[in-house]
C-alpha cells in the first residue's frame, strides 16, 4: 500500500504530461543479455518515472564457462589435477584437486606388549606411506621361572625363587622341610652279646636320632654249673648252667662217670665219654 502511494507520487513528480517539464530520471538497470568471455552483454536502463530507456553494453567478462576434465585423481596423500577448458573461448587452466586424506590403514606390524613394556601396533595406509602407531598397554603378566635357591633339609624350610624372565620381577616361596632324616652317625650304646645290643643313629643334619637294636649273638657265657645228678661209677652225672648274661639260655652236660672203686674188678667196661646234651631254653 505504501509502495503504491510512493509510486503514484513518483509518477506525479515525473510529470508524465505534455509540458515536457524536466524531471530527474530514476533509471532501473536490467541485464537484458549477460556478458560472456567472448561477447559483450547488454544492460537496459529504464526510468521508472517516465519510461525513458537506453542501453549500455556490458564489457566482455573474465568469467569463463569451464568444463573440467580430471587428469589425475587425487589420492589419500597426493593432490590430483584437473584441466579446465572454456567451452566458449577455449581458454585453459589447470586446477589442483586436494589430497583426500582418506587413508586406508591396515595393521602392518605388531610389537607385542610384555609384562612391563608397552607394545605397539603399526598401521600403514594401503595406498601410501602414511603410518600411525597405536600403543598396547603392558600385560602385567610375568613369565616366572622357578629355581631352588635354598634346599630344604629334614628340619629347615628351603626357598624357591620365582623370577620373571622378561623384567626380573621375583618373589620367593618356602619349600617345606622334608622331614626325612639321614641317620648315618652311629653310636653303639650297648654291645650285643647273646642279649641284643643297642645303637643310636643320629641324623647327619640335625640332632634327631633313633635307637635300634643290634641282634644278639650266640655267644653265651656259662660260668656257674649246677649238678643235677651226681655221677656214679656206672652212670654219668648231669649238670646245668644258665647263661651268665641273663639271657635265659641254659646248657646241660654230662659229668663223666666216676672211675671204678674196686681194683678187684678191673674188667669192667670203660665209662661212657660225657658228650654234651644240649637243651635250649629262652
Ligand atoms: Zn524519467
Ligand atoms: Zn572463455
Ligand atoms: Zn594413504
Ligand atoms: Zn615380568
Ligand atoms: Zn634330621
Ligand atoms: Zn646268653
Amino acid at each position: 500500500m505504501l509502495l503504491a502511494v510512493l509510486l503514484l507520487a513518483a509518477l506525479a513528480a515525473c510529470g508524465k504530461n505534455n509540458d515536457n517539464t524536466a524531471h530527474k530520471h530514476n533509471y532501473i538497470e536490467k541485464v537484458t543479455k549477460p556478458a560472456t568471455c567472448v561477447e559483450e552483454g547488454l544492460a537496459t536502463y529504464t526510468c521508472y518515472g517516465c519510461g525513458d530507456t537506453y542501453t549500455k553494453p556490458i564489457p566482455v567478462s573474465d568469467i569463463h564457462k569451464y568444463k573440467k576434465t580430471v587428469i589425475k585423481e587425487a589420492t589419500c596423500a597426493e593432490d590430483g589435477e584437473a584441466s579446465l577448458l572454456c567451452e566458449l573461448c577455449g581458454a585453459t587452466k589447470t586446477e589442483i584437486i586436494p589430497a583426500t586424506g582418506n587413508h586406508m590403514y591396515v595393521l602392518k606390524e605388531t610389537q607385542p606388549a610384555t609384562c612391563v613394556a608397552e607394545g605397539k601396533e603399526i598401521y600403514q595406509c594401503q595406498n601410501c606411506d602414511s603410518t600411525f602407531e597405536d600403543t598396547v598397554p603392558p600385560t602385567g603378566k610375568h613369565i616366572y621361572e622357578s629355581l631352588v635357591t635354598k634346599e630344604p633339609t629334614c628340619v629347615l624350610e628351603g626357598t624357591m625363587t620365582y623370577t620373571c624372565t622378561v623384567c626380573g620381577d621375583s618373589y620367593t616361596e618356602p619349600i617345606p622341610a622334608t622331614g626325612k632324616h639321614n641317620y648315618i652317625r652311629e653310636e653303639i650304646l650297648k654291645q650285643p652279646t647273646c642279649v641284643k645290643g643297642q645303637k643310636k643313629l643320629t641324623c647327619a643334619t640335625c640332632s634327631d636320632f633313633i635307637v635300634e637294636d643290634i641282634p644278639p649273638t650266640e655267644d653265651h657265657v656259662y660260668k656257674e654249673w649246677l649238678v643235677l645228678r651226681a655221677p656214679t661209677t656206672t652212670e654219668p652225672g648231669l649238670e646245668r648252667s644258665f647263661c651268665d648274661n641273663g639271657c635265659g639260655n641254659f646248657f646241660e652236660r654230662e659229668i663223666p662217670a666216676l672211675p671204678p672203686e674196686e681194683p678187684e674188678e678191673p674188667g669192667e667196661e670203660p665209662a661212657e665219654g660225657g658228650e654234651g646234651g644240649q637243651t635250649g631254653g629262652n
